[in-house]
């Protein structure tokens, strides 16, 4: 068994990839969230595969042990069909190309109205929609009982989560998230 550990791209996990078995009896596992969702093959198996070192952490098995065991197994060429997809993860939305949450935000200020405010925190990478309400000198205040909507955005899976009271459910980035906050904002604009 070989075992490999990898610092997360928020910088705040460690995930274990471990390596089972050799040639076609290979089996990997990662402990990432896309790789426990049943997903059998995620970025940092991939990472490994494509000999990528950047975030892998102490300690860890030496990456040149791979090469030995990776020959002969499908792994290679699921890797490989990974590899290919991970460059068309964007999409035109409306002639606006998204790729990630500043584009998706970007995006967003452009289609709401002076009844909903945007709050973006860059850092925890997630967007907020509120109804609009402010203070007497004109700033925005941003009340929690006015939450519209939350976004967050995960690199690691490549989804966007999105928390729309009582719901929450995960997307992949794509056209159907964008109609789907589209959709709520109209409600929401039916309503106010
Ligand atoms: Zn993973």
């Amino acid at each position: 068994m070989l075992e490999y550990r990898i610092l997360s791209s928020n910088g705040y996990n460690i995930y274990k990839v471990k390596f089972e078995g050799k040639g076609k009896d290979l089996k990997v596992f990662c402990s990432c969230p896309a790789g426990k969702k049943g997903g059998k093959f995620c970025k940092h198996i991939s990472g490994l595969i494509n000999k990528d070192t950047t975030n892998l952490v102490e300690p860890s098995d030496k990456i040149e042990a791979l090469d030995d065991i990776l020959q002969g197994s499908s792994l290679l060429s699921t890797n490989e069909n990974f590899v290919n997809k991970k460059g068309k993860n964007w999409f035109v939305y409306n002639g606006v190309k998204i790729c990630n949450i500043d584009d998706l935000y970007n995006y967003l200020i452009k289609i709401i109205n002076d009844k909903t405010m945007i709050k973006y925190n860059k850092e925890t990478k997630n967007i907020g929609l509120f109804k609009a309400e402010y203070f007497s000198n004109g700033n925005p205040k941003y009340p929690a009982k006015n939450k519209i909507t939350l976004m967050e955005y995960s690199d690691d899976l490549n989804w966007f989560r999105i928390d729309r009271q009582p719901y929450t459910y995960f997307a992949h980035a794509g056209q159907k998230f964008i109609e789907g906050i589209e959709k709520a904002l109209r409600d929401i604009y039916k309503k106010v």
